[in-house]
């Protein structure tokens, strides 16, 4: 088959962009999971309801580009070769995990990993929970974790208070992020402590306590589950392969929201992380220009959702300080058993993959790529990408080598 317009990723940006690029052409939508909605919409099938010019394929997923103008597809009924006219990369934005001392323990999770899992059916009811990492991310999922019967015992923002305060202030020019942060931090606020971080799980075959720090004191609490999310970063190995220009990590996008690849749009958290409504913006302006219509309605909600999105960026940048909770014996890399200790020398990450196979399993980097990344990284605080071959997904040899056509 070939599709008119190709968009990779069923979560808000790309059914945003299949509403309005079927208003003109034959979409195909591709996405790895087994439903629609991506991170947030998940379960969720009014929000994700496509007009019937659309097709819709989940399971799917794309290795990588095949020919111009082709891509590589791993499909429940094996590998296969799909066409395109125009493509949209709306691809999203998955978990930063930065690893600390025994972080490898059972019961140790991503925040977001805990939240799909809450969602997918996993009874937390009467677990006691700490929740750590970076952004309003951490509310939401100890909005949800109480809501579920969970204890949340602490929720350890890495931020210092002052530009929480910020961004609090800051979010009240949006009424619905407002509205949002009001009901999320209102059963929080007892619980939740600025500059802290988790720097140590505590248990035998699974986690019973975690040490954490809070300015310059150490505390330890007993605990059932960590959820720890240090933010979010592009799922961008695609459009690199594809060619697309990044920008500290992002894809760069015009103002249609073209790439710098002829025919290739991109919307959504690969263009840079801003939540909900910039993704959906950037998906309608996306399928709009790609099939020749006018987006100028659009412009202005996008730009408001920019800005939101600096202000994240801005005020829960990472701190320095987290580069140091990895120890020489820490695992970073959980698919091969590479210990912080043994890649710290390396600045390099494909000298790192090279020597030590750091990235060569299974999740083919997509966890330690990035946390290396910050902690090897020449800048104070930022995750820099690290270059990627295809597969962009460890997949089967047999895979690799597609007879028919979608
Ligand atoms: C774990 C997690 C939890 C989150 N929870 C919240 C929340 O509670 N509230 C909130 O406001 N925001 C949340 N976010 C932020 C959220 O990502 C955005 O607000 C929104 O979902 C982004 O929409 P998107 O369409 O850009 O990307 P996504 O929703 O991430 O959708 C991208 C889709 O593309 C698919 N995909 C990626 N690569 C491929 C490939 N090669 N082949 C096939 N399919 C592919 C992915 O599986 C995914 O389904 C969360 C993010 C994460 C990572």
């Amino acid at each position: 088959m070939r599709a008119e317009v190709a968009i990779i990723g069923a979560g808000p940006a790309g059914i945003s962009a299949a509403r309005a690029a079927a208003r003109k052409a034959q979409v195909l939508v591709l996405d790895d999971n087994l439903r629609p909605g991506g991170q947030i919409w998940r379960r969720n099938p009014l929000l994700t309801a496509l007009p019937e010019n659309v097709t819709l394929k989940t399971r799917v997923r794309v290795l990588g580009p095949w020919q111009e103008h082709s891509l590589l597809l791993e499909t429940p009924d094996g590998p296969t070769i799909l066409d395109y006219d125009r493509l949209i990369l709306a691809t999203g934005a998955r978990e930063l995990f930065l690893p600390f001392k025994d972080w490898t323990l059972a019961n140790v999770i991503g925040a977001g990993a805990l939240q799909a899992l809450i969602k997918e059916g996993w009874n937390i009811r009467g677990k006691r929970i700490v929740i750590a990492g970076t952004g309003p991310l951490l509310l939401a999922v100890a909005a949800l974790a109480r809501k579920q019967g969970g204890k949340v015992l602490r929720i350890l923002e890495q931020a210092p208070a002052n530009r929480v305060l910020a961004f609090a202030c800051q979010t009240a020019l949006y009424p619905s992020k407002s509205a949002q942060a009001i009901s999320l931090g209102f059963g929080a606020f007892q619980n939740y402590r600025t500059s802290s971080f988790i720097v140590e799980a505590i248990g035998q075959d699974r986690l019973s306590a975690v040490t954490y720090q809070d300015g310059d004191k150490r505390y330890h609490v007993d605990c059932d589950i960590a959820a720890v999310g240090y933010g979010l970063i592009p799922n961008n190995e695609l459009a690199g392969l594809l060619g697309c220009r990044t920008r500290e990590g992002y894809v760069v996008v015009d103002n249609d929201q073209r790439s710098t690849v002829a025919n290739l749009f991109a919307a959504g958290e690969i263009t840079g992380i801003g939540g909900v409504e910039k993704s959906t913006i950037e998906g309608e302006i996306a399928g709009l220009r790609s099939t020749g219509q006018c987006a100028d309605h659009c412009s202005r909600q996008r730009d408001r959702s920019w800005q939101f999105a600096k202000i994240l960026e801005k005020n829960f940048r990472l701190s320095p300080a987290l580069k140091n909770l990895a120890t020489d014996d820490t695992i970073l890399c959980r698919c091969e058993d590479v210990s912080f200790g043994e890649v710290k020398q390396f600045h390099d990450w494909r000298l790192a993959k090279l020597q030590c196979r750091i990235g060569m399993g299974p999740c083919q980097g997509r966890v330690c790529g990035p946390a290396f990344s910050f902690l090897r990284g020449t800048g104070s605080s930022n995750v820099e990408p690290v270059p990627v071959r295809p597969p962009v997904f460890a997949t089967h040899l047999q895979n690799l080598t597609p007879k028919q056509k979608l």
